[in-house]
């Protein structure tokens, strides 16, 4: 049994036409009108294809293809259909159509599985406008509740719960989502890779066994806005020379510490003028790693050379953190049966954590889950030139097909029905 290849290409050239740009990119932010008008289509898609469609508070979509019934529940393949402004066409929709693929070939070779096997499309995965980043997992998980979102608004003041509501979801279908949850036995996950590890390896894919933990602050550096004609060098509190520091105190930390990554990549001048001296200077401090403890190690370090910065050049650091999203280990049986497959597929495969979050990892608190990563050309991703070859994609796609075979017959009827709680 393998996955017609040909056919998922037709596929990711046709989704990748719904919000395509001037640059030729993809730009589909969830609850947009090219959001609007491919879920149209992929939920005619799915009903054409047989699937009994769920859409759920979060608008999340799924569409479940039964099994032969020994085994409750169903197992999950999915990523999102949402993009970045101006994205590529394979960070989300990859995943989506390759578990469409998956469900077709098995309806085509009238395989049954003793569980249901179903395809779910996350919404809001990439940053959005609500700053809710993975918010249907999230949500569907129930790490975002109704009190949390019942005032979430965009940047133009519109309710959350008003898109919700045009898509099929709304924060009143949010409690089906918990009733949900114990329904679904394991989770897979395709994935572009969006780093360059399997292409210096020279390697298709891998099997990913953590997603990092991601820490991140507001800084706020305060110095004393003066005259830039007037005030000499050395009677300056320059809050930018400071910030300039601290940024480069991060680069040359994080720099050789192999997969601690740290990033400045906003910030602020105020106020902002030719001849004034930075009175203020607000950034956001990232520092990812694969361990709590590589993370507050960093953090710790980097925040002691800060202090040092500041006492040097007379300015005052505050700084609020705003995200500690811990490590989050995959689960290790359906890693093993993946890697197993690989093997017999004869095919190599890299096991690497993730230096970017997915839906994966928040799916991971409610059921056993994996992902798969396919090789990126350059390690290119949220820009047109995202790539992977062909070839890459088929080989992942027909591991995730065996892969579900095998996890189809190695989950047992009473197994699993208590979440792993990762
Ligand atoms: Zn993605």
């Amino acid at each position: 049994m393998k996955i017609n290849l040909n056919r998922l290409l037709i596929d990711l050239e046709k989704y990748a036409e719904y919000g395509k740009n001037e640059h030729g990119g993809v730009t589909r932010p969830s609850f947009s009108k090219a959001d609007h008008r491919v879920r149209q289509l992929f939920i005619e898609e799915l009903e054409d294809m047989g699937l009994q469609v769920t859409i759920d508070g979060a608008a999340n979509i799924w569409g479940k293809h039964k099994g032969n019934g020994t085994k409750k529940g169903s197992i999950v393949i999915g990523s999102h259909l949402d993009s970045v402004l101006n994205g590529g066409k394979y960070d989300g929709p990859l995943g989506v159509l390759m578990a469409k693929e998956i469900i077709r070939t098995l309806i085509e070779d009238k395989v049954i599985l003793d569980h249901d096997v179903e395809i779910v499309s996350f919404t809001a995965e990439e940053s959005n406008d609500f700053n809710l980043s993975t918010f249907g997992s999230r949500s569907f998980v129930g790490r975002l509740t109704v009190e949390k979102l019942h005032d979430a608004r965009d940047s133009k003041g519109g309710l959350l719960h008003d898109e919700l509501i045009k898509v099929g979801g709304g924060l009143d279908k949010f409690p089906m989502m918990v009733n949900m949850q114990n329904d679904k036995k394991a989770f897979i996950e395709l994935h572009i890779e969006q780093g360059q590890r399997l292409e210096s390896a020279n390697i298709s894919m891998a099997v990913i066994y953590s997603v990092v933990g991601t820490f991140r602050s507001f800084v706020k550096v305060i110095g004393e806005p003066n005259h830039s004609g007037t005030t000499m060098m050395q009677n300056r509190k320059d809050a930018l020379t400071a910030a300039a520091e601290m940024v480069l105190e991060v680069e040359r930390y994080c720099k050789d510490k192999g997969d601690v990554v740290g990033t400045v990549g906003k910030l602020n001048v105020s106020p902002n003028a030719a001849n004034i001296i930075p009175g203020q200077i607000d950034f956001i401090f990232e520092v990812r790693a694969e361990t709590e403890e590589k993370i507050e190690n960093t953090v710790e370090a980097i925040q002691e050379a800060w202090q040092e910065i500041a006492k040097r050049r007379q300015v005052k650091i505050q700084q609020e953190v705003f995200l500690d999203q811990k490590p989050v280990a995959l689960d290790q049986d359906i890693i093993t049966i993946l890697e197993n497959a690989a093997t017999e597929m004869d095919e190599p495969c890299l096991t690497l954590p993730s230096m970017a979050v997915h839906d994966a990892a928040h799916m991971a608190s409610i059921t056993k889950s994996a992902m798969i990563f396919v090789k990126s050309i350059d390690g290119k991703s949220h820009c047109p030139e995202e790539y992977s070859h062909p070839n890459d994609i088929e080989k992942a796609g027909n591991l995730i097909l065996q892969g579900i075979v095998h996890i189809d017959r190695a989950l047992s009827v009473t197994e699993y029905s208590v979440p792993p709680g990762n």
